[in-house]
């Protein structure tokens, strides 16, 4: 699974933040991911349309200013000789799927990887959110969590899902997640037309953690589903960082992995 001799384990990047959110200069990531040896990499900038004080978010601000950033993109293609995608990391609600459809059919982007950040009003990444939370509470935000990433596989809307198991980059719900909520997941996955991401956003970290957490990843091979790889990266350097540090792990991951483009380009 190795492209171009560099041994990286895969071609493509799916998702990666440029200034147009909480990420790096669009020019600077392109020449950092084509240095890395890859042949594409897609900028997924965060993208709020649902919740009045998020979208308005310069952070979350896409919907306003992706015009702008398809623009740069392009510019950027003449800098380098990869592929550059257009594509968002949006907020998925289930309680507004059909303003969701409207603005991604409206924006027209490359593809979409769909995100639960926010379930039942807290921030399932942000400890402090959680931090008061009784066990049965943990417990029930975390079930909630995959309740809510199963109805966005069923919308249809996305081409990818981002991080599946994310409220464990969380102290106060790592554990928590069971495999019966893998399973719910990985059943609806086998039913959608969207894939999965392997995450290494947390790659670096002491724990080297990957979502999915490769614990349950023989539910997805029992599954047959197959993934593709997100670095998450915030700075080029994380690129880079972040695809060397996940390699070797990746190419021994029980699950197949998408090396190149994907069905949906
Ligand atoms: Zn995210
Ligand atoms: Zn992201």
């Amino acid at each position: 699974m190795t492209n171009k001799g560099t041994g990286l384990g895969v071609s493509f990047d799916y998702h990666a933040h440029s200034t147009y959110s909480d990420g790096g200069d669009i020019t600077a990531m392109a020449r950092q991911a084509a240095d890395a040896g890859l042949d594409g990499i897609g900028f997924a900038d965060h993208c709020n349309v649902t919740d009045p004080e998020l979208s308005s978010h310069e952070v979350y601000s896409l919907h306003e200013t992706y015009e702008a950033r398809r623009e740069e993109i392009r510019a950027a293609g003449e800098c380098v000789d990869i592929r550059l995608f257009d594509a968002v990391e949006l907020d998925f609600d289930p309680e507004a799927i059909g303003r969701l459809e409207r603005f991604l059919e409206d924006a027209g982007f490359d593809f979409a990887l769909g995100s639960v950040h926010h379930v039942e009003g807290r921030n399932v990444m942000h400890p402090p959110s959680t931090g008061q939370l009784s066990d049965a509470e943990r417990t029930q935000l975390v079930d909630a969590y995959f309740e809510v990433v199963v109805t966005l596989i069923e919308s249809e809307l996305f081409e990818v899902v981002s991080h599946l198991d994310v409220p464990t980059r969380n102290p106060y719900l790592r554990g928590l997640p069971e495999r019966e909520q893998y399973e719910r997941v990985a059943s609806a996955l086998s039913r959608s037309r969207t894939v999965p991401e392997i995450n290494l956003g947390r790659v670096l970290t002491p724990d080297a953690a990957l979502h999915p957490d490769p614990a349950f990843l023989d539910v997805f091979d029992e599954a047959g589903t197959t993934f593709v790889v997100g670095t998450d990266a915030h700075s080029p350097g994380q690129v880079t960082a972040r695809l060397d540090a996940a390699a070797g792990v990746l190419e021994d991951l029980p699950v197949d992995i998408v090396d190149g483009p994907a069905p949906f380009l």
